[in-house]
């Protein structure tokens, strides 16, 4: 690490958690992010500041008037634009070290796990059901550690699966017990801090599945109502008869 990298990422560099062997596995370390939206422009954000190494950014979307007010890695001169490349110019002035790659699609199939393959993490910041699911089935086939949040209106939730872990529950786990949420923000709306709270934590969390740091939220589920500030930690228990995970 040079003298620049040294004093970019001193603050992170002191706590002992990360220490330079934690910020060289930070550099060493490929993110794929899909959807840039409320929960993604925060996780992008700050996964760049702190140096991941690569970051793949997935998106179908361009940004609209209506985005502006949570998904804070774009602004009003990009109204039109494709987001993934708004979003990397972005990154790209926070932290030119970081190398920013870009899919203008909505990503399934094939690609989603080729991507899924390379990546050392997997943030699902989507806004679907169906998206979920198969991102959730890819990481589970490569034992590829996931980060998912979802928000609405004012209230949010957030885990970790990581299938590296012989007892980690899956995304259809969760979906199994709780049922589908089946709501979007476009009907029912969304605060934009909230998203933001979620999404920083998203990030969080992949810092330390990335640097060992701590422990993350696998095995549990933060929920979130942020009109009455209550936080819940339920614990999720693999469920053996999951089709996913399943035995
Ligand atoms: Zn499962």
């Amino acid at each position: 690490m040079i003298d620049e990298q040294l004093l970019r990422y001193s603050r992170q560099i002191m706590l002992p958690q990360i220490d330079i062997s934690g910020q060289q596995r930070l550099l060493d370390s490929i993110a794929l992010i899909i959807g840039v939206g409320g929960l993604g422009s925060p996780v992008a954000l700050y996964l760049a500041a702190c140096g991941v190494g690569e970051i793949v950014l997935a998106d179908d979307d361009r940004v609209e008037l209506k985005n502006l007010q949570r998904q804070i890695i774009y602004n009003s001169h990009q109204l039109g634009t494709v987001k993934v490349e708004s979003a990397a110019a972005a990154l790209g002035s926070l932290n030119p070290e970081v190398r920013v790659s870009v899919i203008a699609d909505r990503i399934s199939g094939d690609s989603l796990r080729k991507n899924i393959e390379r990546a050392d993490v997997v943030i699902d910041a989507t806004d679907n059901l169906a998206s979920r699911l198969e991102i959730n089935q890819q990481c589970y086939a490569t034992r590829t550690p996931l980060v998912s949040a979802s928000a609405i209106r004012w209230e949010g939730q957030l885990s970790v699966f990581d299938s590296r872990q012989q007892d980690s529950p899956c995304y259809q786990c969760l979906y199994g017990r709780l049922g589908e949420v089946g709501q979007s923000c476009s009907e029912n709306g969304v605060m934009g801090p909230v998203v933001g709270m979620l999404g920083c934590m998203q990030a969080n969390e992949a810092v330390k599945l990335l640097t060992g740091a701590g422990s993350t939220l696998t095995g549990r589920v933060l929920m979130l109502d942020a009109l009455s500030m209550d936080w819940q930690s339920i614990r999720l228990e693999r469920d053996p008869a999951c089709s996913v995970c399943g035995s």
